[in-house]
């Protein structure tokens, strides 16, 4: 058998074994051919984040996706690149990276700054990105340099939120500078087009600095006719306070899709979040952690069999919750357990290939 002939048998295989994956996952074909056979096939399309989204949404095929930080180390890095590799095999939709202000997200020259850890994800470990961003003490061209960048190193998902303000800082409502999201929103739009996709946060019981529930509802809708094409939720306890926000954003015109973020209750971190984040706990969780508070064990199985039922009880909502995200806190072992045991972890069967995934659609180009 010639080289050439070999070759093409090996295509041909891969396109077989792609198509049953895609057949029995009811996934995106085009976009596995793409990421599978990374630099062989050229005449892939890319599927935007938004589409394959809405894709599950309207066929019930209910996806998961995961939110990681940036580790403080470079050895940290090297830890977490492992943990994404061993997370990504249950295929969640997209894995996002925050993005800290203190922290120097944009220098890629750092290996723990957002973009560069976002670049590994979306470059080298086959992983469709989502972005973070903060707008927040900055003018609109440090943004577009971000943005830039982030395009450049083939990133094609930003989550545009306005950054936390310290209380009297300088730099909000200060001249020149951004003060909410819907800014970052419509800069990304009047610069990049629909380069990008973009996510918003959303918040079922209101913003803690906002003045209404009903008036942060309509500050989200100006996100999203700014130009956002996806909600996540901040965090909360309870299914029905997350169902009546998305029947109260649709009441106001708000028709993208909202996904749940979802935070397995993790002691340690558990009270740091929610006090940062302006939470109200329902005090039958509180009463409930208080009980086992010593006991690691039964804390650890009360936070598992809490979101799995928190979860189910979306799932079974319809079509208004397509998928759930996960804040992870970088913990690999609960979220894994926590998918599986909602039936939405599904391993990847066959790997055609040796071959690293490329998730970047311009790398999808490239001829090896
Ligand atoms: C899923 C999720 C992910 C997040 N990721 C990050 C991250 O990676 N890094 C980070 O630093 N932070 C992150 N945050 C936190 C976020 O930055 C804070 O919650 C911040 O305080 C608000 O951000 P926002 O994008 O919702 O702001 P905005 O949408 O700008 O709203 C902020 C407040 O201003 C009000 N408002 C909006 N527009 C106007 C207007 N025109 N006039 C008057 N008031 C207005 C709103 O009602 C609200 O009270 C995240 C939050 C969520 C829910």
């Amino acid at each position: 058998m010639t080289a050439v002939q070999r070759h093409k048998q090996l295509i041909n295989h891969a396109m077989s074994t792609i198509d049953s994956v895609a057949h029995l996952n009811s996934v995106e074909s085009s976009s596995v051919t793409c990421n599978t056979l990374s630099g062989i096939v050229q005449n892939h399309t890319h599927i935007r984040l938004i589409d394959r989204i809405h894709r599950r949404q309207a066929s019930g095929n209910k996806f998961f996706s995961f939110e990681f930080f940036p580790p403080k180390t470079a050895s940290g890095t090297l830890n977490l690149f492992s943990r994404f590799e061993a997370m990504n095999l249950g295929r969640p939709l997209f894995c996002s990276m925050t993005w800290h202000p203190a922290n120097d997200p944009s220098n890629t020259d750092k290996p723990t700054s957002s973009t560069r850890v976002a670049s590994t994800m979306q470059n080298d470990l086959g992983i469709e990105t989502l972005l973070h961003m903060t707008c927040v003490n900055q003018t609109r061209s440090q943004v577009v340099e971000n943005l830039r960048k982030a395009k450049d190193l083939g990133i094609r998902n930003i989550f545009a939120v306005r950054g936390d303000v310290s209380e009297g800082a300088e730099g909000h409502h200060v001249g020149g500078h951004l003060n909410y999201a819907a800014d970052l929103v419509r800069i990304i739009k009047e610069e990049f087009g629909d380069h990008f996709v973009v996510g918003v946060a959303g918040y079922p019981s209101g913003h803690p600095e906002c003045t209404s529930y009903a008036n942060d509802l309509h500050r989200l809708k100006e996100k999203v006719d700014a130009g956002a094409d996806f909600i996540i939720s901040q965090i909360f306890f309870e299914a029905e306070a997350f169902l009546k926000f998305v029947r109260d954003c649709k009441a106001i015109g708000i028709d993208c899709p909202i996904l749940p973020g979802i935070l397995p209750i993790q002691a340690y971190q558990f009270r740091h979040i929610v006090k940062l984040a302006g939470l109200e706990v329902p005090q039958e969780i509180i009463d409930a952690m208080n009980l086992i508070k010593t006991n690691d064990e039964a804390m650890k199985n009360f936070a598992i069999d809490h979101t799995v039922e928190l979860c189910k009880t979306l799932l079974l909502d319809g079509e208004s919750v397509p998928g759930i995200h996960f804040f992870t806190l970088n913990r690999e072992v609960p979220t894994i357990d926590i998918v599986k045991k909602l039936g939405l972890w599904k391993e990847d069967i066959f790997r055609p290939l040796a071959l690293k995934i490329a998730s970047n659609d311009e790398r999808c180009k490239e001829i090896i």
